[in-house]
């Protein structure tokens, strides 16, 4: 049990353009079972006591009945529409927090393995550091490439991490950084920056530390078909 209450905003209101499939990505089955429902289930066993799903437009009769009811999710205290970019979605999601929350963990639904030792690991860190990102050090020496494609550094290998999600903040750090983003909305893409993850918009907008947490190689993100045949393997 908590001393304090945690809520998770999981993400599922992407497009999933490059999995070049008419269903979206979240909702593909993984032995009979939505990628979406592997993620939510793991939040629902953990020590997380709220979340909130962000879906497409339209869609949140159908999770409600398809996904929540069917799988007697209790833990699902919102469903909120998503915007057009993912951090449109994050903000939505954060709108829906109630207020006695103190933290809250940021979470891909189509990040099907995740699992709850691992929201433990940012929960546990977020107390300590007021940001945190799950990731695992690169296996593959990373290139930095300018415009034409050319090598223009590499950075030492033992420093480069492949961040994932969960990624857990304190309640207030990442409300007031996605208020700051959404007013600076238009200055950062002419500026050509475009926002990826959440802890992004923390280190741009906070000037905070964000401390990295062992995730695991298996967290993967289900982008592109090769992507849903991997994780078919994973859950053998
Ligand atoms: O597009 P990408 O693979 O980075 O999406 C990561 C997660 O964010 C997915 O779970 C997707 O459903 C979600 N997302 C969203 N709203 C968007 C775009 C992506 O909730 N507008």
């Amino acid at each position: 049990m908590n001393r304090f209450k945690v809520t998770a905003i999981v993400l599922a209101a992407g497009q999933g353009k490059r999995m070049k499939s008419t269903v979206h990505k979240q909702y593909l089955l993984l032995k009979n079972k939505p990628v979406l429902y592997y993620s939510l289930k793991a939040f629902e066993d953990s020590q997380v006591d709220e979340i909130v799903l962000v879906v497409g437009k339209g869609e949140q009769e159908f999770c409600q009945k398809e996904i929540v009811d069917k799988y007697n999710f209790h833990k699902i205290k919102a469903i909120v529409e998503g915007g057009k970019e993912r951090y449109h979605s994050v903000a939505y999601g954060i709108q829906a927090i109630c207020w006695e929350c103190k933290y809250v963990l940021i979470h891909d639904g189509a990040r099907p393995f995740v699992d709850k030792e691992m929201i433990h690991r940012v929960v546990d860190a977020v107390q300590v550091s007021k940001a945190c990102v799950v990731g695992m050090p690169v296996k593959d020496t990373i290139k930095i490439s300018d415009e034409k494609g050319y090598v223009c550094d590499t950075p030492a290998r033992s420093l480069v991490w492949q961040v994932q999600t969960p990624q857990a903040f304190d309640k207030s750090v990442i409300a007031d950084a996605y208020n700051k983003l959404l007013l600076e909305e238009e200055n950062l893409s002419a500026a050509g920056i475009t926002v990826t993850d959440d802890a992004m918009v923390v280190e741009y907008f906070m000037k905070i530390p964000v401390k990295l947490i062992q995730g695991s190689y298996k967290n993967i993100k289900i982008t592109t078909p090769e992507d849903l045949k991997i994780a078919k393997i994973l859950l053998d």
